[in-house]
């Protein structure tokens, strides 16, 4: 069972509390859980397109992810937020939960999962009852300061100042990013001439990082799977229409997956 316990009020920053259907702060703020189990945190939506993943996105994903692609680095993940052996994880931009969940199991650990896309979590909370999941903005988490043991963020824009705020002095986070391989050999089928990611900055103003692993390993994906990889990366929104044709027509494809993992502690 969930409680949303840590989970504070976005209005007034008081603690919320459990009643009935609803989540409740002392000022008589209220905030609905939904059928699937999740909570809306963030301001009422007006207008324009819904914040986050849509709903075809977060279906590609969900398939994808759960086919087992990419388990080396669920459970690589896993193991390393374990060994720092956390009460409190928060896992942001979780989507679908496919890391929070496997997070989850290695840590033993109470562990949060913080998504904007409604749909991602509609998924997550309805899939892993024994998680919470707010629908949140990655830079104003609804937790109060100094609370949280392990931050974990994959393939996630991540917030350093916000980060350290809810991290305890000492915590940790743990950033997943693509390395320069990765997916090199879908690149090739949908650009005429790829090039291999730029490293990223690896330092992080208030943190320091203690350590990096590289996890590189060469996958084959079939068929539809090819098309949902395809639509989580974001070659999907800005590659030309015959390079995403050709990709259409493999029936199979074998790629590098290259991650770096990582792990920044507070100073
Ligand atoms: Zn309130």
């Amino acid at each position: 069972m969930t409680d949303f316990l840590g989970i504070i009020c976005p209005k007034c920053l008081s603690p919320l509390k459990v009643e009935g259907n609803t989540l409740k702060c002392s000022n008589g703020h209220c905030y609905d859980i939904s059928s699937q189990g999740y909570v809306n945190l963030l301001p009422p939506h007006k207008g324009g397109s819904i914040p986050g993943d849509n709903k075809e996105m977060v279906r590609a994903r969900r398939t994808f992810l759960n086919n087992g692609y990419y388990k080396p680095l669920a459970d690589e993940l896993a193991r390393m937020t374990a060994e720092l052996c956390p009460s409190f994880v928060a896992d942001i931009g979780c989507g679908e939960g496919y890391y929070t969940s496997r997070i989850k199991q290695e840590a033993k650990a109470t562990v949060k999962g913080f998504d904007i896309s409604k749909f991602a979590l509609a998924y997550a909370a309805k899939a892993y009852k024994d998680i919470d999941f707010c629908v949140a903005n990655l830079h104003s988490l609804p937790m109060a300061d100094n609370t949280v043991d392990v931050i974990t963020c994959c393939f996630c824009a991540h917030d350093e100042n916000e980060f350290a705020r809810v991290l305890k002095d000492g915590g940790y986070f743990i950033l997943v990013t693509p390395g320069a391989k990765h997916l090199f050999s879908l690149k090739s089928v949908v650009y005429d001439d790829p090039y291999e990611n730029p490293a990223d900055e690896a330092l992080i103003p208030n943190f320091e990082l203690t350590d990096t692993k590289e996890l590189c390993f060469d996958f084959t994906v079939n068929g539809d799977d090819i098309w949902n990889l395809f639509s989580m990366t974001p070659y999907f929104w800005k590659s030309p229409k015959e390079g995403a044709q050709r990709l259409r027509q493999l029936a199979s494809l074998t790629t590098t997956a290259d991650f770096v993992i990582r792990i920044y502690r507070k100073k």
